[in-house]
């Protein structure tokens, strides 16, 4: 049994330190080191698989150090009948939630106007916004609710949206397309965190950002394909969303000539929201590896059929 290594490898050391010192037994191989093809019993690998994975035909689990799997589960090199699991790790939902409420605090104080006053030497003072403006959160899941709570804490008015309805304390739910604009018309900062599935591909386009009353902000840390990029600017030119702060792009890195690195009401930032780190989830991916070994379900699975 061997479990072969095909993901970041810097900073790997320290996930084959603990995976060592948590099961000595267990036999780590670095890719493209693999040694006997059929001697691999567990994978774990990032954005796409390096290599076709069918070709280990002993495979029983294999783990995404990536939360989004879209890519992984685009390529056809991926065998259909293994299970896959998705990363799911604290660092990453702090990170995330970090970015978001950072974003969110500097949309409603005026953070870009203040820098621009500061470029100009303007003493330019701002009064507070009378409310605190109602933040919506398209995609409730691991990520999502960890944001909620953080901006529970900061006393916002938090509502989300996600596929199958139910309920979550303190937070209004919003479920399926049926609901969604209702959601958006009740907020003015709306967070996208789905997945990226044939059901979210190109949902931020113009017809959502009528739905969110005028003036309204969007903060895109999902996944580039979700958001239609000319609707988003003709959005913010007419005035109907005053800020878009974009962490994914459909093309990344972001071409050097693309309108938004330029746009003065959008802030761009390099897929940097909550970045995957070699050892981080070490303790899932040692449990998933002992639950794949032993046939059992394996944490965070992923659904094959809903694509997340
Ligand atoms: P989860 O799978 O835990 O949550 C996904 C959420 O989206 C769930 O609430 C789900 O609803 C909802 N959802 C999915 N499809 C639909 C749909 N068609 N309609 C309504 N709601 C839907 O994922 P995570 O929170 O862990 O991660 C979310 C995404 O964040 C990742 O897939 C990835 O693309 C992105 N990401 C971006 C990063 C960055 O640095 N920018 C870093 C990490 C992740 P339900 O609860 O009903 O299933």
């Amino acid at each position: 049994v061997a479990l072969l290594y095909a993901a970041e490898t810097q900073g790997a050391a320290v996930l084959f330190e603990f995976l060592h010192r948590q099961d000595p037994s267990i036999e780590i191989r670095v890719w493209p080191d693999c040694g006997q093809d059929s001697e691999i019993e567990f994978v774990v690998v990032s954005g796409e698989a390096p290599t076709d994975l069918r070709r280990f035909v002993n495979l029983r689990g294999m783990q995404s150090t990536w939360a989004g799997v879209n890519a992984l589960l685009n390529s056809r090199d991926l065998p259909p009948d293994v299970p896959l699991a998705r990363m799911v790790a604290d660092e990453m939902s702090n990170w995330m939630a970090e970015y978001v409420v950072y974003h969110v605090l500097d949309i409603i104080r005026g953070g870009s106007d203040l820098r621009s006053s500061q470029a100009e030497c303007i003493w330019q003072q701002r009064t507070h916004l009378a409310s605190k403006p109602a933040i919506g959160i398209l995609g409730l899941g691991e990520l999502g609710q960890d944001i909620a709570r953080k901006l529970l804490g900061l006393n916002f008015d938090v509502s989300g949206w996600v596929r199958t309805k139910r309920q979550f304390e303190g937070i209004s739910i919003y479920s399926g397309p049926g609901e969604l604009p209702e959601f958006l018309g009740r907020n003015s900062i709306v967070v996208c965190l789905l997945p990226l599935t044939e059901h979210t591909r190109g949902i931020l386009n113009a017809e959502l950002f009528a739905r969110m009353p005028r003036g309204s902000s969007i903060i895109h840390v999902g996944r580039g394909p979700q958001l239609m990029e000319g609707d988003l600017i003709k959005a913010l030119d007419t005035g109907q969303l005053s800020r878009a702060v974009v962490d994914v792009f459909a093309q990344e890195p972001l071409p050097e000539h693309h309108p938004f690195w330029s746009h003065p009401k959008i802030t761009v930032t390099p897929h940097v929201a909550a970045i995957s780190r070699a050892g981080m989830g070490a303790a899932l991916i040692l449990e998933n590896y002992h639950r794949a070994i032993a046939g059992r379900e394996l944490l965070h699975q992923v659904d094959r059929t809903s694509g997340y």
